[in-house]
């Protein structure tokens, strides 16, 4: 369907001939559960009379559609597209039409609570989703004002970008909202929100007065809404924002939803934020679990400004955006809430995935080409989000925090309610700065590719630096030498503990930069290039520091340095430069001593999908045993009620993978299944860990994965957890069974079936390859042929949800990588399909050097 993948040069052509004046838009949503009428009211002036343009349209049926009064013929319709022809000065455009539902979290998505019948709306508008709930001119830079008037049942709440009115009821159970007309906007960013949401409101006294607060979710999830902490977030939030930007919120109110089967984190919709609701959980989550949350909420608010206030003229500038709101997200939690830490936690977590994207042969720059909507529906991702923030933070330590400030000041200043690109703010921080920012901005927003630093020393006989050097790498496919700024700690070992003895900071450039300062400096038990982590980089320890971190990491008191640590330790691992073996003894010797609470979270992960990874099959056994021993020793020693017990719990739940080992012809593993299955009943139990229904089905789908339990225990279960969480848990035990009958009808629902829930099928995507199963063996020629059909199956966000979680990643041969280089050489698979094709690859050819390693 090319008619829905617009390009940059028609949006372009159409930007130059089109003024967008009003969107007047009605949606009734009483007339059944499938479809909904919309009409839509636009008027526009255009620079040549007389000529020609479109409207976008998708999915609709029964069209009528008036251009300036006369009806348009059938025909004009085709495509998604409707065609205008004959354009006057000024212009309006009328379609009605009928509507669908959405099931996929994309246009206005239907939902109804399994708990209690409830039905909820909501929309879901970026990318290009607009398009799917009313006729728009669907690109970024067409902003308009909207007015928006809604139908629905007498007693529903109802929700958009402006305040909610009063409703007019119709005496036939149905009301009428009539919302106020906002401020100019782009499309992706309108919202509709309806349904029986309960809620509740406050408000925050801002630099412009009043903003009315709320927060709304299902009244089944109501009681799960921490309403005092969210709202106490949201004005700090607020009052930071205010400050940093210099410049009122924009929006009037601001309401968040917390919404179901949401398929991103949350959306910035002005003034009506979504968020998945799984953020408002009903079982106990470690803080690393609200660390994230904080800084979501933060990141969609800072969106306000980036984004909803100025907006990126094309998405090849959506780094204006994400890279933006990400970095400010975090900056607000670090400094107006009690996650100060917030910093740690962006080390330990998603800067790793910036990484890791960026080390992917399908890696790009920050600032992209995007040529059309399809490039851009591949570009939220971790270069986009974690890379781009680091980025900024790096240019923070460059230009200095106030220059910063001035810029972003003066961007907003200069840009309110309009639309900008990537010179525009280079430009506002060049002007704020004085400093020429476009080598910077070359070789940070235009270039791909991580660098990697290694110091390099010789020692006089005292045992002091004759020279220190920092060596810089970069990979051979992206030769880009780069300019950091960063610390270089060094640290010693004082009576038992580690202590930073000092910090040098030095501009890295080129090749080779001389640490002058450090010459004469007694060489440290531990030296640490970016200390402080103000660069983008990968860092390598020498041999001593890296001894010294094995034995007394977590005598290191600065979470932030020993994030690093951790860090570089996992790129060495998976660099094929430190062996698994010393990695996993690193995190079992330490793991239990770390604070910080996404180190905790993470690093169990890492540490499971380097066993499964990156070890030869030969190896493997010796070291499952290790860990599997380990993991149980951190469970039984962890602290009562802490995280760090709820996160073993759940890592040694996830070990039944190694019981696995049944299938190298022993009986190992035969332990953790049954003490995983008495933590369930009941009959072991450890002080302070409460089995909740998350950690419930986090033992059942362990015990699944491992043969020990089946649809028996899964059904039995879900008579006890009737929400739709549960059937998503479900879900994903079953997916993780290595029953070949099983595990093909969740592959058929995750890839084939268009009725199965977004939600449902990401949970089946996340739990489909589970380590050391026969069943997956010819999952990889599957995983080929449903890249070939996915798309128009399942929809653009589920395809690529499926596609990116589900490749069986354990399968890395020889024989795999070359039926996927045969496929990748003859494939018609649209390029979405394709990058992830390439991406997993990528991943399996990495496991075969390490494990060769
Ligand atoms: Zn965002």
């Amino acid at each position: 369907m090319p008619g829905t993948n617009l390009t940059q040069a028609e949006a372009a052509a159409r930007s130059a001939l089109l003024q967008i004046t009003t969107y007047d838009v009605t949606l009734d949503l009483t007339t059944g559960p499938d479809t909904f009428v919309s009409t839509s009211r636009i008027t526009f002036t255009a620079t040549t009379p007389g000529s020609s343009t479109f409207a976008d349209l998708v999915g609709a049926t029964n069209v009528s559609a008036t251009l300036n009064g006369l009806p348009l013929d059938a025909s004009a319709y085709a495509d998604s597209r409707l065609a205008l022809d004959g354009l006057a000065d000024t212009n309006e455009l009328v379609v009605t039409a009928d509507m669908a539902y959405s099931h996929t979290g994309e246009g206005l998505h239907r939902f109804v609570d399994p708990v209690d019948e409830k039905v909820y709306l909501y929309s879901q508008m970026e990318v290009p989703d607009a398009r799917r709930v009313f006729a728009s001119f669907e690109q970024p830079d067409l902003k308009a004002t909207f007015t928006f008037h809604v139908t629905a049942p007498e007693g529903w709440a109802v929700f958009s970008n402006s305040p909610t009115p009063v409703p007019t009821s119709l005496g036939d159970g149905n009301a009428r909202w009539d919302f106020a007309v906002t401020k100019r906007m782009s499309t992706y960013i309108t919202a509709i929100v309806a349904g029986e949401y309960v809620g509740v409101e406050d408000s925050y006294v801002g630099k412009n007065g009043t903003i009315p607060l709320g927060l709304y979710s299902r009244a089944s999830a109501r009681e799960h809404m921490d309403v005092d902490s969210l709202f106490t977030l949201t004005k700090q939030g607020f009052e930071l924002f205010e400050d940093l930007f210099d410049y009122p919120y924009p929006f009037g109110k601001y309401d968040q939803f917390f919404v179901p089967e949401f398929n991103a984190g949350a959306m910035e919709n002005a003034g009506a934020v979504t968020i998945r609701d799984e953020y408002i959980p009903a079982s106990r989550q470690p803080r690393s679990f609200y660390d994230f949350r904080t800084n979501m909420i933060l990141h969609e608010m800072a969106h306000q400004w980036f984004g909803d206030l100025v907006t990126m003229k094309w998405w090849n500038d959506l780094w204006l955006n994400e890279s933006f709101a990400e970095w400010a997200g975090y900056y607000a939690a670090a400094n107006a809430t009690e996650f100060t830490d917030a910093w740690t936690g962006f080390t330990n977590a998603r800067k790793l995935s910036g990484y890791r994207q960026d080390q992917l042969i399908t890696t790009h720059p920050i600032a992209p080409e995007i040529k059309d909507l399809h490039d851009i529906e591949v570009n939220f991702d971790m270069i986009t989000y974690a890379k781009g923030a680091s980025a900024l933070k790096q240019l923070v330590a460059w230009v200095g925090m106030e220059p910063f400030t001035i810029g972003l000041r003066a961007y907003f200043r200069d840009h309110a309610y309009g639309n900008t690109e990537f010179k525009d703010l280079l430009g506002a921080l060049e002007k704020a700065s004085g400093r020429d920012l476009s080598t910077w901005a070359e070789e940070w927003l235009q270039t791909s590719g991580v660098n990697t630093v290694r110091p390099e020393f010789t020692l006089n006989a005292d045992g002091t630096y004759a020279s220190l050097t920092i060596h810089q790498s970069a990979a051979p496919e992206h030769p880009t030498l780069r300019r950091h700024r960063m610390g270089v700690g060094l640290f010693d070992l004082v009576e038992g503990s580690l202590v930073r003895r000092t910090t040098i900071e030095v501009d890295v450039e080129g090749g080779l930069t001389e640490v002058a300062e450090a010459v004469g400096k007694k060489q440290p038990d531990l030296l640490l290039l970016n200390d402080e982590d103000l660069a983008y980089v990968k860092v390598r320890l020498d041999e001593r520091s890296y001894a010294t971190a094995v034995a007394h990491l977590s005598k290191l008191d600065d979470s932030l340095a020993r994030a690093l640590i951790w860090t570089a330790a996992w790129d060495m691992c998976r660099d094929g430069e430190l062996p698994t073996s010393d990695y996993i003894d690193l995190v079992l010797a330490n793991i239990g001593q770390e604070t910080d609470s996404w180190g905790l979270s993470r690093i169990p992960v890492l540490a499971e999908s380097a066993l499964f990874g990156y070890v030869s099959p030969d190896k493997l056994p010796e070291l499952q045993d290790r860990w599997e021993a380990g993991v149980r020793e951190l469970l039984v020693a962890a602290e009562p009620g802490s995280d760090a017990q709820l996160i073993f719990a759940k890592t040694y739940a996830a070990a039944t993978d190694t019981a696995r080992g049944s299938i190298h012809g022993c009986m190992r593993g035969e332990r953790t299944i049954a003490d995983v299955k008495a933590l369930l009943d009941g009959s072991w139990t450890l002080p302070g860990l409460t089995v909740d229904q998350d950690l419930r089905w986090r033992f059942i789908t362990g015990l699944c994965a491992a043969g020990a339990f089946g649809e028996a225990e899964i059904s039995a279960e879900l008579e006890r957890d009737t929400t739709q969480s549960g059937k998503e848990n479900a879900a994903g035990a079953r997916a993780a069974s290595p029953d070949p009958t099983v595990k093909a009808e969740a592959w058929r629902l995750a890839t084939m079936d268009p009725a199965t829930p977004n939600a449902t099928g990401e949970s089946i995507a996340n739990e489909f390859s589970r380590a050391g199963q026969p069943a997956l063996d010819g999952y990889v020629h599957a995983y080929l042929d449903a890249a070939e059909t996915i798309l128009d199956k399942v929809g653009t966000h589920r395809a690529a949800r499926a596609l990116e979680y589900i490749f069986p990643r354990q399968l890395a041969t020889q024989a795999n990588l070359d039926v996927i280089d045969k496929w990748l050489a003859s494939t018609t698979a649209s390029a979405m399909a394709v990058r992830y094709v390439r991406e997993g690859r990528d991943e399996l050819a990495r496991a075969m050097r390490a494990q060769q390693a």
